[in-house]
């Protein structure tokens, strides 16, 4: 049986990477976090002094011109996969609020965008991969085989994120990671490049009143579905 591709598309915490991780260990395909791919160029932005924290900006041309040197990989690690940057393990440093608060100016910048989505067509060329993002099913992998849109309300979405900051020990706020989603939400959704979108062809799952198994079932149908209609 060839190998598809999946795309799993959708808002901020939207519980996306969860559904995409656990059904790719389901089937047996490679998981790929293209948001971890976006928060790693925002830290190095930060790091060398090329945004602006409190007016929310960056600067673009000295970002497009390190972008060269700029180098994204995954390894494996304890509890999954860990983000590198340029062969430093950043998983920790990337899931900060800070760099929550400063990556949807960096994902809006064309240039961004163009090189990771060429480093993600590449990570997907031998297929079997379930990849998830913003604008997988739309801009990276129009042709994907299986294309998901996963929502749920701004609250329900915050109220996730929080728990999850919290229980890995950090100090954060319900109301500043509310404001952090609803801005991500008008920020991906309104930018000119590749905006957030539901793909035509994706099928919508709100994944607000679903237990994890619900939605484990409900994804891994829709896969089992794609692979019968390819048959
Ligand atoms: O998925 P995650 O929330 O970690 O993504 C972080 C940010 O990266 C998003 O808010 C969005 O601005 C950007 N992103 C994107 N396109 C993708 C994945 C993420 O613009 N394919």
């Amino acid at each position: 049986m060839n190998k598809i591709i999946i795309a799993v598309d959708g808002f901020s915490s939207s519980g996306k990477s969860t559904m995409a991780r656990r059904l790719a260990a389901a089937i047996g395909y490679r998981y790929i976090d293209s948001g971890a791919m976006y928060r790693a160029v925002t830290l190095y932005a930060m790091r060398h002094g090329m945004t602006d924290a409190a007016a929310g900006t960056v600067d673009t041309s000295a970002l497009n011109a390190a972008l060269p040197g700029i180098s994204i990989d995954f390894a494996p690690g304890a509890e999954g996969q860990h983000t590198l940057l340029n062969g430093e393990d950043v998983e920790t440093e990337i899931r900060s609020l800070e760099v929550s608060n400063m990556v949807s100016p960096v994902a809006a910048i064309p240039e961004v965008r163009h090189a990771l989505t060429t480093m993600q067509r590449e990570l997907g060329k031998s297929r079997g991969v379930v990849m998830d993002g913003r604008d997988i099913g739309t801009t990276v992998f129009p042709d994907a085989e299986l294309k998901v849109f996963v929502n749920a309300s701004a609250e329900t979405r915050a109220r996730r994120r929080y728990l999850e900051l919290t229980g890995k020990g950090q100090a954060v706020e319900y109301d500043d990671v509310l404001a952090n989603v609803v801005q991500r939400d008008k920020i991906d959704t309104t930018r000119a490049e590749s905006p957030l979108r539901q793909a035509p062809d994706a099928v919508l799952l709100d994944n607000g009143n679903m237990t994890l198994e619900e939605q484990d079932a409900r994804i891994l149908s829709l896969f089992n579905d794609t692979i019968e209609r390819l048959k």
